[in-house]
């Protein structure tokens, strides 16, 4: 066994490296530069701790962690420490006399990882602190995390990042791991150019999350389908609601609480200290659902989040994989979903249009966009689609919406057409445009005010498409903005327009493939569970393994309480499901399972047994 494996197993109690991690460690062990890409949950932090561990064994000192995410510094410092190694933070949060006694710990070399905010590692005060443990051959190593920061680019720009430059440039012999999991082409050139790294090994991942299933459903009364999907999918499980404004996500928090599923908001306008109460509960507590807005997420590294649900549509792809990803960090089955409508569309549209942006950039914003629709639109698999947006070629998944049960299809080419045909003829008759209702109305042959208002029962369109549903115009009129067939003119009251691409439509040059309404199918593919059951990592355990479970887990909480840590940090779930499904009897026992490391089989074992046995 080498030693990086030996590390893995021993220290965090793991059997294996997943995809390049061993790679990885072994080369940032011997001392080379490596850029990481890994997607969120990829496991990118062994990657850095592994090599810190090894190399402190070998002499060499202190590894320095710059992370920008000073909430997570404490949590993670504390699972390291949990694991048996000596760590520590650096950060505004600490008191003067608290950061003086890490500092400290540090000259005397007492620490195998410190991480530091970005702003403190440049300070002229810091740096002078690395000059005398590197002249003692002290100074280990330096992973920049989160390293897109550095980058314009990025989705989160910090200025601090440019200065870490310093670090090369002062001890070029040190060498340094740079991590993120954004990974668009000019992101990563800008890291590799901003942070010195044009000599350093890439080390590139897929960017699959094979654990993640994948579900777009068309919205029809959103919040209850929401209601539905983790009433019935995900009872007792923690999870993120995404919601696109501050007032919907207070509305849904307290749905979901009126439904016995405990839930709270998060939100750019919420008192700072309300939020960080918030944050640190769905960090802490079992199963509780966060409701929020693309402000909560950034680094939140909780491995037991088993869904993210969108309900309202995001931006871009990215975005869309992002805040996903944040799902099954611990690799167990979980679920990203995703209701999306016409309003999304058109509210999406609406923020492009109204922004003070350039146009050429607008341009760049409204492709996005629709790469994003022509995903809700699928009907073939969806992760073939994220992927390929990726760069990356798969085969169909077996593990989202579409792969595991295929919608069916219909041909919207004539109704795209009578659409399109209407909207043109009630410009040309009335000389103005009208909204997707009135232009549905009109195709239906619905006499209601307005038809009668403006004489639209006169046109040679009016009831054309009487055939048709509402739902299946909608799908239509949704799929045509889509692909650029029509616009949607938000200065306008949201009036149809038509584009140069509308005319090919209307000769029935371009099909119109729709998938059928999903409502039309019935729902319930998977197994149902009541509310208030079991989360379901433990579904597959006897009655007697969710006694068990149930107890190791009200153990955990105790522990993390009393150590002022979230409850994943002392063991995930997954752990604790395979001790409940196992029963162990004796330490020996215990010794095999996963995330079962040396230091804490020694500190928890004889506990763990105890808790078995009395269940
Ligand atoms: P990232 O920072 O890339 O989002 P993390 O480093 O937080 O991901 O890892 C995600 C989860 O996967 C963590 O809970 C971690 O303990 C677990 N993990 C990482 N590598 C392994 C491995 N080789 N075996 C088992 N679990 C792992
Ligand atoms: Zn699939």
């Amino acid at each position: 066994m080498s030693s990086s494996h030996s590390i893995l197993s021993e220290v965090f109690g793991y059997e294996a490296f997943r995809g390049p991690q061993a790679q990885i460690v072994d080369h940032v062990v011997a001392g080379g530069d490596a850029l990481v890409l890994m997607p969120t949950g990829g496991g990118k932090s062994l990657c850095y701790q592994i090599p810190a561990i090894a190399r402190q064994r070998q002499g060499k000192g202190t590894a320095i962690v710059v992370s920008p995410l000073i909430a997570l510094m404490h949590d993670q410092v504390g699972a390291l420490r949990e694991a048996g190694v000596e760590a520590a933070f650096l950060n505004s949060s600490l008191s003067g006399d608290e950061a003086w006694a890490v500092e400290k710990r540090l000259a005397r070399g007492e620490l195998t990882l410190l991480y530091a905010a970005p702003e403190r590692v440049t300070t002229p005060r810091f740096l002078a602190q690395l000059d005398e443990l590197h002249a003692r051959g002290h100074l280990s190593l330096f992973a920049i995390d989160e390293a897109h920061c550095v980058s314009q680019w990025g989705h989160d720009f910090r200025p601090e990042y440019r200065a870490l430059t310093v670090l090369h440039e002062r001890w070029p012999g040190v060498p340094r791991v740079a991590l993120t999991a954004t990974a668009d082409a000019i992101t990563r050139a800008d890291i590799l150019e901003r942070l010195q790294l044009q000599e350093a090994r890439q080390f590139v991942s897929s960017f699959d999350r094979p654990n993640i299933s994948y579900t777009i459903v068309e919205k029809k009364d959103g919040t209850a389908q929401l209601l539905r999907f983790v009433g019935e999918e995900h009872a007792g499980d923690c999870g993120i609601v995404y919601c696109q404004t501050r007032k919907r996500v207070e509305e849904v928090a307290a749905l979901l609480d009126q439904h016995a599923i405990p839930a709270l908001p998060y939100h750019a306008g919420l008192d700072p200290d309300v939020r960080q109460r918030h944050q640190d509960r769905f960090l802490r507590e079992d199963g509780l659902v966060m409701v929020a807005t693309i402000a909560f997420g950034m680094g939140i590294d909780k491995p037991d989040v088993r869904f993210v649900a969108h309900l309202d549509m995001p931006k871009n792809i990215e975005g869309y994989y992002q805040e996903t990803g944040r799902a099954g960090r611990d690799g167990l089955p979980s679920a990203a979903w995703m209701a999306y409508g016409l309003q999304d569309v058109v509210n999406q549209r609406r923020m492009i249009d109204e922004s003070p942006a350039a146009d050429e950039f607008k341009q760049v914003l409204r492709g996005k966009l629709d790469a994003l629709l022509a995903l809700a639109e699928a009907t073939d698999c969806r992760r073939v689609r994220l992927l390929r947006y990726f760069g990356e070629a798969s085969t169909p998944c077996g593990n989202c919406d579409n792969c595991v049960s295929p919608p069916n299809v219909w041909d919207g080419t004539d109704a795209a057409r009578k659409l399109l045909s209407t909207v043109y003829r009630v410009q040309q008759q009335s000389g103005i445009s009208f909204g997707a209702g009135h232009v549905m109305d009109i195709v239906r042959g619905k006499a209601t005010e307005k038809v009668a208002q403006f004489g639209h029962e006169r046109l040679s369109t009016f009831g054309i498409g009487a055939e048709f549903s509402e739902t299946q115009l909608r799908g239509v009129l949704r799929q045509l903005i889509a692909i650029g067939a029509l616009t949607v003119d938000s200065e306008a009251f949201n009036t149809l327009r038509l584009t140069e691409l509308s005319r090919a439509v209307l000769r029935g040059e371009v099909p119109v493939q729709l998938r059928e309404s999903v409502s039309q199918q019935g729902g319930g593919r998977r197994k149902r569970t009541a509310p208030g059951a079991a989360p379901s990592v433990s579904a597959g355990l006897t009655q007697e393994g969710q006694a068990r479970f149930a107890a190791l887990r009200a153990w955990r909480g105790e522990v993390a309480r009393e150590h002022n840590l979230p409850a994943y940090v002392i063991f995930h779930d997954a752990t604790l499901a395979a001790i409940a499904a196992l029963a162990p009897r004796s330490l020996n026992d215990l010794q095999g399972i996963s995330g079962i490391g040396a230091k804490k089989l020694e500190a928890y074992g004889e506990e763990v047994l105890r808790v078995v046995a009395r269940a």
